[in-house]
């Protein structure tokens, strides 16, 4: 049966929610005021880097031991059906869209960032894959490429010389001429170059899926939602400039980069949050155990359906950075979470 569905948001959780409800036969807006944290992104897939600071190898199997020891992580409540499925779905979209993300759920790799800093991933653009760092122990490389704000060579090769080291990569930074990889961002590619992921590589998978949902009949209404009307369990209205009515709301504003979180509440319905006591900001700004603001967001069940004062929103559904009670950046979850909880949340 086809449905009217309103999504707020249109960054990946967004995009991925209205173009999966579009492509099950539903009638489909997305309010939006921005374009979110997912223009920031390098662009890659994490889906789970770190169980408790221990690294994953294999993403699914880091899954499973998650599940079994946090029943409430956003994980959980999604389960590893939804996830498989959830980044086919992914992988065939980015095909349709002309992107090539390679990798698969059963192995982490490790990239260089344009920090010089190294990171595990899932799947990523097929150019950032094979210039991965699993692969240069040994190898003479050269980080290349002008000078940009956010890329600096010298300092990437520097930092990398400091990182390599402790995974067991040993490696010779030398000229472009002499060496065996070279690597310069994914915007100054050169032919035969690797690369590293230059920030708002986030940034050309947000607008070729946004380019993708245009054309499949998504619409887009630039729109800052303010109000939702309540009845019972339901919500009937939302407000922005405008009103806006339909059978399904797919809630997917973000966290506090994207605007969906406002000093510890969800501003549009006032949605229950899940809450984190003590202190919530601690003063080094990436600690292993990360802070405890993060994990803050909103409580949902297993079907993404959030709570008012206890009560289950039956019409309302959640996507995203948004929920509560797990932690992108030290988990390395970010795009895996809002990917398998976008699916779900549209799986009407
Ligand atoms: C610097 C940085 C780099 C990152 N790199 C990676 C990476 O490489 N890989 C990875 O997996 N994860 C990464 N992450 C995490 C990942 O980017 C985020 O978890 C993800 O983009 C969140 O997507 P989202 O759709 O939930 O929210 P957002 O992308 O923030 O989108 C929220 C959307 O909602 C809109 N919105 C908000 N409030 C309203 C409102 N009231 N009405 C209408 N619209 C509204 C916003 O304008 C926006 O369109 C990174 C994060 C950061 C900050």
């Amino acid at each position: 049966m086809s449905r009217s569905v309103l999504v707020i948001g249109a960054g990946i959780s967004g995009l991925i929610s209205a173009i999966r409800a579009r492509k099950l036969g539903n009638d489909v807006t997305v309010a939006f005021s921005g374009k979110g944290a997912t223009s920031l992104s390098l662009g890659v897939v994490d889906v789970l880097g770190y169980v408790d600071r221990r690294a994953v190898r294999d993403p699914l199997k880091g899954i499973e031991e998650l599940i079994k020891k946090k029943p409430r992580h956003v994980y959980s409540l999604v389960g590893v059906d939804n996830i498989k499925k959830s980044i086919n779905f992914f992988k065939e979209l980015t095909k349709e869209v002309e992107l090539e993300y390679v990798g698969d759920l059963r192995k982490n790799i490790y990239i260089a960032t344009q920090f010089g800093t190294i990171k595990p991933t899932c799947l990523a653009l097929k150019e950032v894959y094979d210039a991965r760092v699993d692969t240069w122990d040994g190898k003479k490389v050269s980080i290349s490429g002008s000078i940009v704000r956010d890329y600096h060579p010298k300092f990437i090769s520097d930092s990398l010389s400091f990182f390599l080291p402790k995974f067991g990569i040993d490696v010779r930074f030398v000229d472009e001429n002499y060496a065996d990889i070279v690597l310069r961002p994914l915007s100054q590619k050169k032919e035969e170059s690797c690369v590293i992921p230059l920030l708002g590589d986030g940034e050309i998978l947000r607008k070729k899926l946004f380019k993708y949902a245009q054309k499949i009949g998504v619409e887009f209404i630039k729109d800052t939602i303010k109000k939702g009307k309540i009845k019972g369990n339901e919500v009937k209205e939302v407000y922005g400039r405008k009103s806006y009515e339909a059978d399904v709301y797919i809630l997917a504003s973000g966290d506090w980069i994207g605007g969906g979180l406002n000093a510890f509440k969800e501003p549009i319905f006032n949605l229950d949050m899940i809450k984190s006591n003590g202190k919530l900001v601690r003063k080094i700004p990436f600690p292993e155990s990360g802070h405890k603001y993060s994990k803050i967001g909103v409580k949902v069940n297993e079907s993404l359906n959030p709570f008012i004062n206890g009560n289950e929103i039956v019409n309302l559904k959640v996507a995203g950075s948004i929920i509560g009670n797990y932690d992108y950046c030290t988990e390395k979850s970010g795009f895996g979470v809002c990917i398998s909880t976008a699916y779900l949340a549209a799986s009407l």
